[in-house]
């Protein structure tokens, strides 16, 4: 039995580069951007008011100012500004020649003939500055990063329609067990629903790849080998979940042999999760995740996650807390290193959620995080600093 950052390791260790294709910036968002994006333009490309108000000079403030026009956004001033004349201006407008300063309509007072006067105390200009903000050819986003909506604005703004992504990792999907029937059915005596391949293909699409489902295979060898023959042929990660125990019908490890994976481990020091079984094979990797929902879930979260993000070189970190322990906590057996579903309170700190074992599917939902219990570890104190990662 290997520790789990030795079997994070080997999965890390087995990944491949996906390849690159280009999509419209619109749909890039959730993607890992593959080439560094590059301004086209200055920004501000003039020099600009950030404020509805009125530009004149910062030696005039205080005087009564002649206004020469109004400019509002996407005008082009007329007149240069001059002693004692001032141009009232919109936010977003080119800021006039002569003008050094732009004063706020709330701290101007109006007066006769027309004119106005400063009033207000702040010595703030309120201009934005020409390539203040980026400077044409800056490199405003680098490759690796995930792609976020307000990435999309700078993609936007430097007129980067086109963009180079990351190809997703392609996840194949099997369920493993005669007991299962598909959410749709009402499970007959003996039989349960088959939560664990939907909750796969959500996490793949929230991990950045695509997941294909195969469907259920009954615990038989040849129908096992024959769905993940298919699987192998068709993705770059296959996860199969169940039948990697002891049991008499956990039949995946042999499966996986005769289908020519090379198996790296077939258990890891964790709960849940402690059957985790991960290999490689010519056309793709496999992972036996246990059968049990909660515990397939975490290792999605903790294996299958980062190797997606490794396949494509993007530079991800989970998000993470430490945090006090709201309650003491306990365990009975403290052999393996524990993740558990926990909230965090309003306050900050972390409170486990009522939960009954891998099995334990509706205690996942309420959760904010897992926090991790170090192997060896069976108590710790209320105002403890424990790791939570956000689930
Ligand atoms: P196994 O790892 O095949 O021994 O399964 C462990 C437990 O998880 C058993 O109680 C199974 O019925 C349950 N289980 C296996 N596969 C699934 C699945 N796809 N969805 C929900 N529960 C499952
Ligand atoms: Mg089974």
């Amino acid at each position: 039995m290997i520790t789990f950052e030795e079997g994070l390791k080997h999965v890390l260790e087995s990944a491949f580069e996906t390849g690159t294709e280009t999509v419209s910036f619109l749909a890039s968002a959730g993607r890992v951007l593959a080439a560094d994006v590059i301004s086209d333009i200055d920004m501000p490309p003039f020099n600009k008011t950030a404020v509805d108000g009125y530009a004149c000079r910062v030696l005039d403030l205080g005087k009564p100012l002649k206004v020469l026009e109004v400019i509002n956004a996407g005008k082009q001033p007329v007149n240069i500004v001059t002693d004692g004349t001032c141009s009232k201006i919109m936010t977003g407008a080119p800021v006039p020649e002569g003008a050094d300063f732009v004063f706020m309509v709330e701290d101007a007072e109006s007066i006769a003939d027309g004119r106005v006067r400063f009033t207000g105390k702040s010595r703030k200009d309120n201009i934005a500055r020409f390539g203040e903000d980026v400077r044409n050819g800056d490199m405003v986003l680098t490759r690796g990063r995930l792609i976020r909506p307000q990435d999309i604005a700078v993609m936007a703004s430097v007129g980067c329609t086109l963009v180079q992504v990351k190809q997703m990792p392609r996840a194949g999907i099997i369920s493993t067990g005669s007991e299962l029937v598909e959410p749709s059915s009402r499970p007959g005596k003996s039989q349960i629903r088959n939560s664990n391949a939907y909750q796969l293909l959500a996490q793949c699409e929230r991990a950045g790849a695509t997941g294909r489902y195969y469907g259920i295979a009954i615990d038989d060898e040849a129908v096992t080998l024959n769905m993940l023959s298919r699987a192998l042929e068709e993705n770059d990660v296959v996860i199969l979940t169940g039948g990697v125990s002891a049991g008499d019908y956990d039949f995946v490890p042999a499966v996986l042999e005769n289908a020519g994976v090379k198996i790296l481990f077939d258990s890891m020091a964790v709960q849940p999760g402690r059957p985790t079984t991960f290999g490689v094979h010519s056309s793709a990797l496999v992972f036996g995740l246990p059968g049990n929902p909660v515990s397939s879930f975490i290792q999605f979260e903790l294996l299958v996650k980062p190797l997606f993000m490794k396949m494509m070189q993007c530079e991800w970190k989970p998000v993470q807390w430490e945090l006090p322990l709201a309650e003491d906590f306990r365990r009975k057996n403290s052999i393996r290193t524990g993740w558990l579903p926990v909230i965090i309170t309003a306050k900050g700190k972390v409170r486990p959620v009522e939960y009954h074992g891998s099995a334990h599917i509706s205690a996942l939902p309420d959760a904010d995080g897992i926090m991790m219990v170090q192997a060896g570890i069976s108590s710790i104190k209320a105002g403890t600093k424990v790791y939570v990662r956000q689930i």
